[in-house]
């Protein structure tokens, strides 16, 4: 799977000057949804309409550095709701078949749905790409900061046994909210158009929404065909 590399290539160029975090503290994960009331909450990142995108792309060829990034300031200086940016990038097997792969694709995006890290409590929303999270006044309290979230979640990943390498970034600093807002959208139009593909959706690009991201990505239309001619 090579679809998302110059998407991934470019995130990481942009937030090149991020900084790696390590956690100190693991964090309790659980599968049951814990609510953070407002009363209990210390802010929400992306949260009062703040700029706030997220993405999750995978490649069979790069090999990720397994650590966390952050592109801004840490959780001990925020205030209040603050604009927010999350990007999860995952090395998978490679696998034969394309169906595979985006299962597997579908599998890791769903994982940010079910799993309640303590001291946070995620809304996410795949259609407008936000993904806010909510921060207990506990943690902060406590002094949990993004790194500890960050190895938490990375250590999620890694229970799937095809994930083999990975890398979080956390933003705060959007002073490049649009160049990050414009490659976040081909990230998850990529998994739309793959989604679209593999739901056997007609092979018409003149009538197909997803035409501006297939001319983009190289290897789109040629997927499309490949599985239309099964
Ligand atoms: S290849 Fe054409 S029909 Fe298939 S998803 Fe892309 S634009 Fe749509």
């Amino acid at each position: 799977m090579r679809l998302y590399n110059n998407l991934i290539n470019e995130i990481k160029s942009i937030l090149s000057g991020a900084n790696i975090v390590s956690g100190k503290n693991a964090l309790n994960v659980s599968k049951k949804i814990s609510v953070i009331f407002s009363s209990e909450t210390a802010f929400e990142l992306g949260g009062s309409q703040k700029p706030c995108v997220s993405g999750l792309a995978v490649s069979s060829d790069i090999k990720f550095s397994n650590s966390v990034h952050l592109f801004g300031d840490d959780l001990n200086k925020i205030m209040s709701d603050s604009p927010f940016g999350k990007f999860v990038f995952i090395q998978i097997e490679d696998f034969e078949n394309e169906q595979d792969t985006f299962n597997k694709i579908k599998e890791l995006e769903a994982l940010r749905y079910h799993l309640n890290i303590e001291g946070f409590m995620t809304r996410a929303s795949a259609l407008n790409m936000r993904e806010q999270i909510r921060v207990s006044k506990k943690a902060i309290k406590s002094g949990v900061a993004f790194g500890d979230y960050g190895t938490t979640l990375l250590n999620e990943y890694f229970k799937f046994s095809y994930v083999k390498s990975a890398e979080i970034y956390f933003v705060t600093n959007f002073n490049d909210f649009e160049k990050l807002n414009s490659v976040a959208k081909k990230i998850n139009q990529t998994t739309s158009a793959l989604n679209h593909i593999f739901d056997n959706v007609m092979f018409d690009c003149s009538t197909c929404n997803l035409k501006e991201i297939c001319d983009e990505v190289d290897g789109l239309k040629e997927l499309h065909l490949k599985n239309v001619n099964k």
